[in-house]
């Protein structure tokens, strides 16, 4: 955690060192001699921001009754941007549209700020810092009325146009029911800006006396003089007040002598307004009471309008108060409030003990607490979150100090995760269940009657416990039966009834069948344990903490009416003949009378219709029937594989507690609930049970638990059937909590957006976003594509992989399409300069030298760089991602650490980098590298516009460190020692990158896993004990094709670094010399197994290797001349990926070709993606690209890439299909093609064993292309049967070549 402090103070002390120079300078232009009307307000504040469009943007936020723009200027560095953690602060003027000097004085203002950014520090530096607001005029129709010369305002002008004062009609403090104006736009535009952009502190603008007054502004008698209103941080308020009376000539007199009234007094110029003058409806009191705002009100000037001639003595009597006010918006405390994945909660609650008035967060859950020097205890909370205290913070006098709050969500107080040493993968999900104090369940059983509850029992019970329990369960109904009898359902949870954002929901249906009495009396005994048991067992504790838990016992209450007792119902069952009925009334089974097409539902009995609006209302994550005849699990018909796998999950987790239902035994019943039962009504549309009706319709996924032949059981027996299932339904219900889940948010306005769907690629079921944007997904271990869509935003995709250990928290931020499409042209034309500019060394280089460094540079241990990687992602929520890609042997996590303008969503044209060093332990200065490297970029974001810019358009993945067991055992100075190459196994990582191989070691398992997950542009490992580059491939037989684009990409770097293109080592490893540096991966270490070979037969993404320097583990004092001349050739990497060659192929229609196989020079293959996109890097020069797509004619093209332009989209278009007999011929070609490889493929495959590993290689490769277009994979020169050859006939040996 130290470092991350260490980080922001740098960050905060580079920050007032550096100066960003204004490229106009200084200009003066204003004259202090008139008045501006609307008109020439206008035109001024638009020449302003021509002027400076970097620091300066005009917004009107409303339109006044006559129509004149409510303008406000907004002044800060990245003026169109909301950067995290900088303060809002407003000032609104000409309120009363005839108090005319503020209007003036705050256009003279914003020229101030505009023309001494850049020269004056104190300026600079609050524009750095400071979002600020400035409204000249809040009453624009009044000003136009009001006359110039008019003291005391008795020419018209103070009200608005509809005679509307506008500081008198806010919402009124001490009357709840006092309604918004309806003749007053201007106070309803600026309420929504108020809500909207959350200002830590503002200033509101009169005339009429010299005075600074603090709320509150009236009191609940409303006198007009005399009484003191305070509120409750008055102490706070008078300071406000004194530091702008203080810097104000007159003002600090306390005496205006104004001609009204020549006596009065102001101690120190400052009043509290009530007591001055009692003002009901104000802005004041509502920017603090309900807008987040500490706002104090100053009067100018005694006469409301003086002549123009007046204004520049005005001007100056108020410059230095209006600066220095502003710039108390940095005193107190700030920082974030977040989760401990490092998400901001945005309306989080500050709340400051002794101070009974909280302030929230804003939308990315950042917060500024205004507050005097003291010492406080402060609190943070956010509703699903555990509230958090931080005793005794010292607030100093100055720069407010950040103070973070990471909130743990309800959630995660479930006992999910152990001490990873503890933890086995495989079986460690139910270890860590089964390792609660459950067997002691069931000390505490319900007062257990032993006998069946009729439906009046039930409804008496339910009411009973509601009553008892009220502070866990309450019930309500959710519909009739057929003969009217209440569907009562209920929900166990802690605040019952209320939403709870962070809170999963289960649900359990009982008793569909009428007979079926087992279900309904095991849910009642769970209502009544779950109850019971709250606040004693621990399990049952956390399940009702953070759980809602909805039960509905009894679907079918008509279909045993009157049957009180099993044995009487028997009896009059079978009367009716042979105990068949399910429901009296309609002779229907509940449970297959779900309809499987939403149009076709005429059998569809009430009780249904009711659980189906009752599922589709409430989004369950997970739920369960209960029924008897039949003992078992049962899930839903037809799933896919992917939601078998979390079906086969679930049903495990009940049976590791009940084993007794996994063995099933067929009941003799003589209708078993089959789920291939047949509807002996063919044309009768087809019906469902419930489970398999909500896998298909709503977020709901969920089995049916069998747990008896016999449906109602002798009442004597239903202890016993209670007791083997208990504890299996507390497991089941904490599988809820196994789900993938998090939040989908709009990413411009921090809102949640209700209803977004999810959808995991390979299932059908779908899940939505809750109305607080949170969703549950349930997923069995392995890696998957979440995407997320919602009408109007442009859709997002994440990679998750979910281990049995872990819960994954993927949250979501999804931007509008509309803003994407505009801000895209624009910024697309700028990147382009930018990308530009910087391809000459020079420019690269002025970058990296004006960057704030880092200074993060030394050694670190596992447990170091793990603490600074999490310091850096949550001081940098908004452009990190910090997770884990797997673990080493000795189980250290192998962290990644991504960075990008979006981390959580990914732009379709966004490319994608890699960074990676410490796959050999002993080269331990690589990771350092990295390390600082990520820092440099993090602390520049927002910073350095370049680097924001960059960021921005890309996507940074840095693994730090592959063997983090090697790195353990590694010994600084030891230039030449090999401890610490090998992970803990001995296995020299980067030969073990071998596909299809069944042993593979964790860490390469990890890293194949990221690899895999594909979609890099290019790739940089740093190593050591050298001092060059090599490039692909390293096994010695891979002939290489497009070697000029890898040659050229590992020269990029080398070329950029001081030394290294020189290519005379001069290391003690043998090489003389390289020429330029640059050798391919074979000629240096010859080896199988590499790293970069994987990365270009599975990515097709080119990878280059550093050798960082001679000594692989240099004297810490070396790290920083090391970083200096890595730092650069690091940047230019980044840079690279940006150029090559990008293009889009569409059909005769304009319509995206997707998967359409693009061949550079006809070797190289890049597949396009869904919108028909491809980007490849190439070397500078001409190159050849064949565009094949099944159905097309072939398209052949040219292009010219060049080393220092960005990849310009190139168009390619069909023009025409291929005709039926090409494509017949082209068939035929393919099909004995492919036999012909099929069958030596077969005999080679039965060559011999000895050869595993090696057919392993080939058969996966076989499936990782076979989806790559056939006639490319007839191709002559395509890879696999490149692969394919060369491997079958190469000599084995070759294959087991190890160098070392
Ligand atoms: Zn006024």
């Amino acid at each position: 955690m130290a470092y991350f402090w260490i980080i922001l103070l740098l960050f905060a002390v580079l920050r007032v060192i550096h100066c960003e120079i204004s490229p106009f300078g200084p200009e003066n232009e204003e004259n202090y001699k008139e008045y501006y009307n609307y008109l020439a307000l206008t035109r001024r504040l638009h020449s302003f921001v021509e002027r400076y469009p970097r620091i300066s943007n005009l917004a009107s936020i409303g339109k006044s009754i006559e129509g004149r723009e409510l303008w406000v200027m907004r002044v800060t560095t990245h003026s169109i941007m909301d950067v995290p953690g900088k303060p809002r602060v407003r000032y609104v003027g000409n309120m009363h549209g005839d108090e005319a000097v503020s209007r003036q004085v705050l256009v003279y203002l914003i020229e101030y700020l505009l023309t001494q950014y850049g020269t004056d520090p104190r300026v600079t530096a609050l524009v750095n810092y400071t979002d600020i607001y400035i409204m000249p005029s809040m009453n624009p129709d009044g000003f136009e009325r009001a006359i110039e010369g008019d003291c005391k305002g008795n020419s018209a002008g103070r009200d608005n146009a509809k005679h509307v004062d506008l500081n008198r009609s806010f919402p009124e403090q001490f009357d709840a029911t006092s309604t918004l104006a309806n003749d007053a736009p201007e106070i309803t535009a600026v309420i929504k800006w108020i809500l909207q952009r959350k200002f830590v502190l503002s200033g509101d603008l009169h005339g009429g006396s010299v005075l600074a007054s603090y709320p509150f502004d009236d009191t609940i008698s409303h006198i007009m003089l005399g009484v003191y209103s305070p509120a409750d941080d008055a102490a706070l308020f008078r300071y406000l007040a004194q530091t702008y009376a203080q810097n104000h000539p007159i003002m600090r007199e306390g005496r205006a002598q104004c001609p009204d009234d020549p006596n009065e007094k102001f101690k120190d110029g400052i009043t509290n307004r009530a007591e001055s003058y009692d003002v009901k409806g104000g802005m004041q009191y509502f920017s603090y009471l309900r807008g987040n705002c500490f706002e104090v009100t100053f009067e100018l000037s005694c006469c409301k309008y003086p002549l123009a001639s007046d204004l520049y003595t005005e001007w100056n009597n108020n410059r230095e108060a209006l600066l220095t006010y502003m710039e108390k918006v940095h005193i107190g405390i700030r920082g974030y409030v977040m989760t401990s994945a490092g998400i901001g909660l945005p309306d989080s609650n500050i709340s400051v003990a002794g101070i009974d008035h909280s302030i929230t967060t804003w939308i990315f859950g950042d917060y500024y607490r205004l507050l005097l020097p003291g010492t406080y205890n402060i609190t943070a909370s956010s509703p699903g979150y555990h509230s958090k205290t931080v005793h005794n913070v010292k607030v100093n006098e100055g720069r407010a100090m950040l103070l973070n709050f990471i909130l743990k969500d309800l959630i995660e107080e479930m006992p999910l995760l152990e001490s990873p040493a503890s933890a086995i993968p495989t079986t460690a999900r139910h270890q860590v269940l089964s390792s609660q104090g459950v067997s002691t369940l069931l000390s505490k059983v319900q007062q257990h009657d032993s006998s069946y509850h009729s439906y009046l029992d039930m409804e008496q019970f339910l009411h009973r416990i509601s009553t008892v329990h009220s502070s866990v369960a309450h019930f309500y109904s959710i519909g009739q039966s057929v003969r009217g009898r209440k569907l009562y359902v209920m929900e166990i949870s802690t605040n019952p009834g209320t939403d709870q954002p962070g809170k999963p929901q289960v649900m359990f249906v009982g008793s569909m069948h009428g007979n079926d009495a087992v279900g309904r009396e095991i849910l009642l005994n769970l209502v009544e344990y779950l109850c019971l048991n709250y606040g004693n067992e621990p399990l049952v504790t956390q399940l009702v903490n953070t759980t809602r838990v909805h039960i509905l016992p009894f679907m079918n209450p008509d279909g045993n009416e009157g049957a009180v007792d099993a044995q009487k119902y028997f009896a009059v069952n079978e009367d009716l003949g042979g105990g068949m009925r399910y429901s009296i009334d309609q002779n229907t089974d509940l449970n297959l009378n779900f309809p499987e097409l939403s149009y076709a539902r005429d059998f569809v009995q009430p009780e249904t219709t009711a659980v189906m609006n009752w599922i589709k209302a409430y989004s369950f994550a997970l739920s369960a029937s209960i029924l008897g005849g039949m003992i078992g699990i049962k899930y839903p018909n037809s799933v896919g594989s992917l939601d078998e796998a979390v079906f086969k999950s679930i049903t495990n987790a009940y049976y590791m507690e009940n084993p007794y239902l996994a063995i099933s035994q067929p009941c003799q019943e003589p209708r078993p609930l089959d789920r291939n039962y047949i509807n002996p009504d063919f044309s009768a549309p087809k019906r469902i049970d419930l489970q398999t009706w909500a896998y298909r319709n709503t977020d709901t996924l969920g089995v049916s638990i069998g747990m008896s032949c016999d449906r109602s059981p002798p009442a004597e027996d239903l202890l016993a059937y209670w007791k083997q299932n208990h504890r299996a339904l507390l497991k089941y219900i904490q599988q809820v909590h196994f789900s993938v889940r998090g939040r989908v948010t709009d990413i411009q306005s921090g809102q949640a957006i209700a209803n977004a769907t999810i959808v995991v690629e390979g299932s059908r079921h779908q899940v939505h976003a809750t109305s607080t944007g949170r969703y549950w997904r349930l997923m069995a271990p392995g890696i998957y594509q979440l995407h997320a869509f919602a009408p109007g935003y442009a859709a997002s995709v994440m990679t998750v992989r979910v281990l049995e250990t872990q819960v994954e928290q993927v949250d979501f931020w999804l931007t509008q399409e509309q803003l994407l499409q505009s801000e895209g042209q624009m910024e697309e034309e700028e990147f382009r300069k930018l990308v530009e500019g910087l391809s000459s060394a020079l420019s690269l280089e002025q970058l990296v030298q004006s960057l704030l460094p880092a200074g993060t540079l030394l050694y670190r241990n596992y447990k170091e760089r793990s603490e600074f990687l999490r310091g850096l992602a949550l001081s940098f929520p908004h452009i990190t991602r910090l997770y884990g890609l797997g673990h080493s042997w000795e189980f250290r996590t192998i962290w990644a650490l991504e960075i990008s303008g979006s981390p959580e969503s990914l732009r379709p044209t966004e490319p994608k980098m890699r960074y990676v060093a410490g796959v050999h332990g002993n080269a331990a200065a690589g990771p350092e590298l990295l390390l600082e490297f990520a820092s440099v970029l993090c602390i520049n974001y927002g910073w350095n516009p370049t680097i924001t810019k960059l960021i921005d358009r890309s996507r940074i993945v840095i693994v730090p460190c592959v063997n983090p067991d090697g790195r353990e055992l590694a010994q600084e100075g030891r230039c030449f020692s090999t401890a610490g190459l090998t992970n803990a196994h001995s296995v020299d990582l980067d030969t073990d990158f071998l596909y299809g191989n069944i042993s593979v070691q964790p860490e390469t398992h990890a890293m194949m896993d990221l690899i895999e997950g594909g979609g890099f542009t290019l790739s940089v490992v740093l190593e050591g004990g050298s001092l060059m580059a090599t490039y692909p491939y390293d096994r010695p037989t891979q002939a290489v094709q497009n070697e000029e684009t890898l040659r050229y990409l590992a020269s990029v770097y080398v070329s950029n670094h001081p030394l290294m293109h020189l290519g005379y080592i001069g290391c003690s490893d043998g090489l003389g010399s390289v020429p330029q540096g640059v050798l391919r991966g074979a000629e240096f270490n010859s080896h199988t197994g590499s790293m970069k070979d994987f990365s270009m037969d599975v990515d097709a993404c080119p990878e280059v290797t550093v050798y960082v320097g001679c000594c692989l583990y240099p004297p810490l004092q070396q790290l920083l001349p090391l970083w200096t001349e890595h730092a650069m050739p690091l940047f230019a990497m980044l840079l690279e990926i940006h150029k090559g060659v990008s293009g889009v192929v569409q059909d005769r229609e304009g319509q995206p070709v997707a998967g359409a196989v693009v061949r550079v020079n006809g070797s190289l293959l890049v597949r396009t993606d869904t919108r028909g996109y491809f980007h490849t890097l190439l070397a500078p020069g001409t190159h050849q690209l064949q565009v094949q797509a099944p159905g097309f004619q072939e398209q052949l093209t040219q292009v010219n890439v060049s080393s220092h332009q960005m990849a310009s989209p190139i168009m390619i278009q069909f023009t025409a299909n291929s005709s039926r007999f090409a494509q017949k011929v082209e068939l035929a070609a393919a099909i004995s093609i492919a036999t012909v490889i099929l069958c030596s493929l077969l005999v080679w495959h039965f060559r011999s064993s000895k050869f595993r590993r090696i057919r392993d290689h080939v058969r996966w490769l076989h499936r990782r292309r076979d989806d790559l277009h056939l006639e490319a994979i007839l191709s002559e020169k395509s890879p696999l049967r490149r692969v394919f050859l060369e491997e079958s006939e190469s000599d084995d040996d070759t294959f087991y070549l190890e160098h070392h």
